[in-house]
């Protein structure tokens, strides 16, 4: 159904897996390719029977973007906040997900915005990258480290992170570019590459709409959606693979692992959801679990050779569910 499944308005996680085709490289080597979708539910493994994945899975872009994303953006448009993400390994299709997310979000927004004149938006976009716990503005040349501060009212706020008010789509285009630009200063100055970092775009929505036969009322709505380009996953599956705690240290990503963490725990309505023990998870709390809405898109690439990162993906897209 690619509307959503009916539920799709209660549920809170939605969770989905994205198959990549093989790629040129992958070709030219004769890579064999273990996966298949059958269909818009079911992705198989060949080598047995018993090893058969029945999981959702979503082959076109149309499909990942309305199988979950579309309802999360919505619901961001009736305050409620939210984050949309994607897991797995480097080269699966993470940023190829989102770069797509993005953009269908941004038409949606602006198109829901074109339909209710009635209301008043102000759109406002921040972006910043994780890199080995250290938080930078992407919309700032400075390589200052940002830090964050638990506020009362609003929870946890990136002290000095750049907002900036969205005239129109165009706008939001001449900020992405500036963030690619950040993103790739930072990875020279670092000499290590993008697969190490988390990146997050933040919208904030805010509306006010008169009502009805009280022209001096207005109701006010805010609400938030992250969309985040997740560092790979190769490092964190060989950690939890190989037993290993969780601790501090260059190959071992503490906000991805404390991700999956948090999200684990969402879906078995865990009491204690340990956002604090990372970065990542301390800046999206106010968009993960309790009344917001989160997308999950688990990319896998189809190659032999990678089988053990896209089982890894397929087992953290089952735990989130
Ligand atoms: P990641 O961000 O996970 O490292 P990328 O998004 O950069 O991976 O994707 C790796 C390569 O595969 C890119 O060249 C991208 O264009 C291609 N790719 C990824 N997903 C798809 C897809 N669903 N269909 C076609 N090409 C894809
Ligand atoms: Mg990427």
């Amino acid at each position: 159904n690619p509307q959503g499944s009916s539920n799709s308005q209660e549920e809170k996680i939605f969770v989905s897996v994205r198959l990549r085709p093989l790629n040129e490289k992958e070709l030219a080597r004769n890579e064999a390719s273990d996966w298949e979708c059958l269909n818009n539910n079911t992705i198989a493994f060949n080598c047995s029977q018993s090893d058969r994945a029945v999981v959702p899975s979503s082959y076109s872009f149309e499909q990942v973007y309305q199988e979950g994303a579309k309802d999360v953006i919505l619901s961001v448009l009736r305050g409620i906040n939210s984050t949309i993400f994607a897991y797995g390994q480097t080269s699966s299709g993470k940023t190829y997900t989102m770069t797509g997310i993005t953009e269908c979000a941004v038409a949606d927004i602006y198109g829901y915005i074109d339909k209710h004149k009635d209301t008043e938006f102000v759109l406002k976009f921040s972006a910043m990258e994780i890199y080995n716990e250290a938080v930078r503005d992407l919309l700032s040349s400075a390589s200052t480290q940002l830090r964050l501060l638990d506020d009362p009212e609003k929870g946890t706020v990136v002290e000095k992170l750049t907002e900036t008010v969205l005239r129109d789509s165009n706008h939001l285009h001449e900020l992405l570019s500036v963030c690619e630009v950040q993103r790739k200063v930072g990875e020279t100055a670092l000499n290590e590459a993008s697969s190490r970092s988390h990146q997050i775009l933040r919208l904030t929505i805010e509306s006010s709409a008169r009502e009805y036969g009280d022209s001096e009322k207005q109701s006010t709505l805010a609400a938030t959606v992250n969309l985040v380009d997740l560092a790979g996953s190769e490092r964190s599956s060989q950690a939890l693979s190989a037993g290993a705690r969780l601790k501090e240290g260059s190959h071992i990503n503490r906000s991805l692992l404390t991700l999956g963490t948090v999200i684990r725990k969402l879906s078995k309505k865990n009491r204690h959801i340990p956002y604090r023990d990372s970065k990542l998870t301390r800046i999206l709390h106010n968009s993960l679990g309790g009344n917001a809405r989160t997308a999950i898109i688990c990319t896998l690439s189809p190659a032999r050779s990678h089988v053990e990162q896209s089982r890894n993906a397929l087992f953290f897209a089952s735990c989130a569910k």
